[in-house]
């Protein structure tokens, strides 16, 4: 357990690297001629304790990200008091959909069908859950053999509009992943290309969930509009206790 000393001095080490971070992004927004507002931030708080997450909360952060659902669903049930909007971002198995829609309000990492109609299954027969938002993960490896998730980007539209076309579901945009090796600029350009293709069906398909610690500034210059951020904020992850 933390002591009480512990807590505070975490608290506003949190709220430095926030602010460090609040003012890259404001940097990167301003150098792209875009206004501040225009990009979200989602603090991924993997790994991490429910109490940072509880501190985050009360350092104004509205948006979590998480990425695998048996440490999500300990930290919501930790965390369910705080008003906060929860986005699942890792890979997604289709047996964990009934769990994931309990707590998540948006997942960035739909690629495939048979997800598409997992997560529809579990809205619809999961009373009081509201129509969960859906990004669709577009490959930008160029390459599917890595394993990293995402549709080929000639695939995506036909993605989206499965998930347009589902009650349980809300298309929310698109998310990428860039590259390891490469300029990652190149790789969100094709992401913003493959949003402004869907968007001609479905306008309020706006989302852009793209860039990490390393690469914000390249997704905010192509037009992201959600920033996953977890080190730059959290520090170094160490393992969960
Ligand atoms: C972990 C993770 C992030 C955050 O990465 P950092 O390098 O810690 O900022 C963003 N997106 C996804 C999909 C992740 O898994």
């Amino acid at each position: 357990m933390l002591t009480s000393m512990s807590v505070d001095a975490r608290s506003a080490e949190l709220a430095d690297n926030l602010a460090r971070v609040r003012g890259s992004i404001a940097t990167a927004c301003t150098k792209a001629g875009r206004r501040s507002d225009e990009v979200s931030l989602i603090v991924v708080t993997k790994t991490r304790p429910p109490s940072d997450v509880r501190l985050l909360a009360g350092l104004g952060v509205t948006d979590i990200g998480e990425n695998r659902d048996q440490e999500i669903s300990g930290k919501f049930a930790a965390c369910g008091d705080l008003a906060l909007r929860w986005h699942f971002i890792g890979q997604l198995q289709t047996n964990k959909c009934a769990s994931v829609v309990r707590y998540a309000q948006v997942i960035h990492s739909v690629d495939r069908s048979r997800l598409v109609a997992a997560i529809d299954k579990a809205v619809l027969d999961e009373q009081q859950v509201a129509p969960v938002t859906c990004l669709v993960q577009v490959n930008l490896d160029g390459t599917d053999d890595l394993g990293r998730g995402g549709i080929q980007p000639s695939q995506a539209p036909a993605l989206a509009a499965e998930i347009a076309a589902r009650d349980g579901l809300v298309l929310g945009g698109v998310m990428g992943v860039a590259p390891l090796v490469g300029d990652p600029r190149e790789a969100f350009d094709q992401l913003v290309q493959v949003s402004a293709a869907i968007r001609q069906d479905h306008s309020a398909a706006s989302m852009v969930s793209a860039g990490m610690g390393s690469d914000f500034a390249a997704a905010i210059g192509a037009g992201a509009t959600h920033v996953r951020i977890g080190t730059a904020v959290l520090g170094h992850r160490r393992p969960l206790r």
